[in-house]
């Protein structure tokens, strides 16, 4: 049983603390921003930036809403990037047993960045970057070596609300599910963001599109198929061509 992230969004509040220590642990440097009239700071994910709590804000019934997601790659347990990517360079991108990591290595500099855009293009949630011209493809790595070590992923350890949380799946998701049925009573529009799938669950109590446009995967499924048949069906036949 992989490891998971539940990620309680009625809890975030956009301090930026996860963002700042995933900066500090993986020795990330700073970029250089401009005052966009936005609390979010930088615009995107970039291959220095993993983890990005991004900011939204909207004027309902007179008065201003706000709303913050921390964002990072969701460690899908069918990885369709890592589909792609091993028909270019087989385990570029690598998935540990153990925990569910979906980890894009040095080796993934030696994509073409025709199919780094593929690799990245493969990904529901618009995830994975790379910078044009050369280097390896970046994104969230689950801070595997903390894990390794019995330590907790930095954005976790880091955060003050408890909106961040990890452990073993079986166990975010009964926490995850707990804390849906808590917050429905007063929030009738809370979900859980592609719990079946993925391994960073997220808790929202608005449309998701609300907080950010990726923030859930919409796969346009033929019939009655789930994401999971849907990815074998369209990615494994990739992987035994390569
Ligand atoms: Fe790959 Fe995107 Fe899934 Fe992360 S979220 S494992 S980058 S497909
Ligand atoms: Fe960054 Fe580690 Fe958190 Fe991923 S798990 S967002 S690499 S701190
Ligand atoms: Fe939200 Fe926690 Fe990150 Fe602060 S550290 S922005 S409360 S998830």
């Amino acid at each position: 049983m992989p490891k998971s992230f539940f990620i309680d969004l009625t809890k975030c509040t956009a301090c930026r603390g996860c963002q700042v220590a995933c900066k500090q642990w993986n020795k990330l440097p700073a970029e250089k921003t401009v005052q966009r009239g936005t609390h979010q700071n930088p615009a995107d994910l970039s291959v220095h930036t993993y983890k990005l709590v991004r900011f939204s804000e909207k004027v309902e019934g007179g008065k201003v809403k706000f709303v913050f997601f921390p964002e990072q790659c969701r460690h899908c347990l069918i990885a369709p990037c890592k589909e792609v990517g091993d028909g270019f360079v087989e385990n570029a991108i690598t998935q540990d047993e153990k925990t569910g990591a979906v980890v894009f290595t040095a080796a993934t500099a030696e994509f073409s960045d025709d199919q780094k855009q593929e690799v990245q293009e493969a990904c529901p949630y618009n995830v994975p970057r790379y910078a044009k011209g050369g280097g390896p493809m970046a994104k969230c790595t689950m801070c595997f070596d903390r894990l390794a070590e019995g330590m907790l992923p930095a954005c976790v350890k880091s955060c003050p609300t408890g909106t961040m949380n990890f452990g073993e799946r079986e166990d975010m998701l009964a926490l995850a599910k707990k804390r849906l049925a808590e917050v429905k009573k007063g929030k009738p529009k809370a979900q859980l963001l592609n719990p079946d799938d993925i391994n960073v669950i997220y808790l929202v109590e608005e449309d998701p599109k609300f907080y950010h446009e990726y923030a859930v995967a919409e796969a346009d499924l033929p019939g009655s198929m789930t994401r999971k048949q849907f990815f074998a069906k369209v990615f494994r036949p990739v992987r035994s061509l390569a």
